[in-house]
């Protein structure tokens, strides 16, 4: 009898289509042929990572045949401190995109739903699908999530919402106040998983919410990461806080050792370092100012962000002006996959990229 390995695969994996990650530099020097190219394609935190915390797993590298703490309690006690929250409400992950996986493994099976916005981060469906749970994506409004058209789509199955803030690709930020709002008229027996990515970001420009608000909201799943501000986007780690019960699941799905020590290590260190932080954050500021004002200049209108990237309308399918820019070794990112055929996605970098940005884009549109 012929077996066909397809028909044996869980039937949300069947369809699934992989994430497709922005691309890494060596790909692009390989294909193209080309040097020094600049890379503003995944949000990354173009001053790297806080020197302090190369400093401290450069001292932990001959500790590497040991394996990591696999509570990570050092870790779990730095954020405890800092956030004013409960150790023990604490998870760690491999990078945040681990959190969110917990959080479908634990509370979503095929007969549920889960409910997301339209142009939100992409991993959210894939999660949901691969557990062959029904996702539900609500429309936006201005390029953000509509909280009230999200409430209106709750039927008996759903069981998770996710909401991401700011959001990523858009950067659109829900004030405090609506959010809230928005919490006190979930039902409890709905999870939200609020991702918080690129909350420094936004906690920089305008209030944010706190992860204390987990004590209010037994339902309430903040997740955040190193990968972005923090600048450990390439160690993975990740963390959520929410009641101790929820974290008591996350434990018991995970990984024993999901978090490697080095992470953990560095993650601590870059945690200290408010400097190197401050740093990102005021660069970051700046140059986004810059990079909307030309944008505006040449006629292309960005969405407001309060991230660090911005999504602008290039008034055409971005794949041309992607591959375009590509060739003059700037790596952007097409928002086709996000239904946004006509939006190019950029990372603020350092003053010099971002200026070389500008100048190939200027010279595209003069050719
Ligand atoms: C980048 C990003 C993450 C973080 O991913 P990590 O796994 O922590 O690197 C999570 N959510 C959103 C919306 C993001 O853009």
């Amino acid at each position: 009898m012929k077996s066909n390995i397809e028909d044996l695969l869980n039937s949300g994996i069947k369809q699934l289509v992989p994430y497709e990650p922005g691309k890494p530099i060596e790909d692009v020097e390989k294909d193209l042929g080309i040097k020094n190219i600049i890379k503003l394609a995944s949000n990354e935190n173009p001053l790297g990572p806080s020197p302090k915390a190369l400093q401290a797993i450069k001292t932990s590298l001959r500790d590497l045949n040991r394996y990591p703490d696999g509570n990570g309690s050092r870790l779990k006690e730095c954020l405890s401190k800092e956030h004013k929250v409960n150790a023990d409400s604490i998870t760690l992950g491999n990078g945040s995109n681990d959190i969110i996986e917990f959080i479908t493994r634990c509370f979503l099976s095929k007969e549920d739903n889960a409910i997301f916005s339209q142009h939100a981060f992409a991993v959210y469906p894939l999660v949901i699908q691969s557990m062959g749970a029904e996702g539900i994506e609500v429309p936006a409004t201005n390029w953000g999530h509509d909280l009230q058209l999200m409430k209106d789509s709750i039927n008996k199955k759903t069981r998770i919402i996710f909401i991401a803030n700011p959001n990523n690709p858009t950067g659109t930020f829900l004030e405090k106040p609506e959010l809230i709002k928005f919490l006190e008229e979930i039902p409890e027996n709905i999870l939200v998983l609020l991702d918080q990515a690129y909350f420094d970001y936004s906690n920089y420009e305008k209030e944010d919410i706190q992860l204390s608000l987990t004590e209010s909201f037994p339902n309430l799943i903040i997740s955040r990461t190193f990968s972005k501000a923090y600048g450990l986007a390439g160690l993975r780690i990740g963390y959520s806080v929410s009641s101790k019960k929820i974290s008591d699941y996350f434990n018991r799905i995970r990984q024993p050792f999901n978090v490697n020590s080095l992470a953990l290590k560095a993650a601590e260190y870059a945690l200290k370092d408010k400097e190197h932080l401050l740093n990102s954050l005021e660069l970051n500021k700046l140059e986004k100012e810059g990079l909307y004002k030309f944008l505006d200049s040449i006629g292309y209108e960005s969405i407001e962000s309060y991230a660090n990237f911005i999504c602008f309308d290039c008034k055409q399918n971005s794949k041309d002006l992607f591959m375009k820019l590509l060739q003059k070794g700037v790596i952007a990112r097409p928002m086709e996959v996000y239904n946004m055929p006509n939006h190019l996605r950029v990372t603020i970098g350092l003053v010099e990229e971002n200026k070389l940005f500008k100048d190939k884009l200027l010279s595209i549109i003069k050719e």
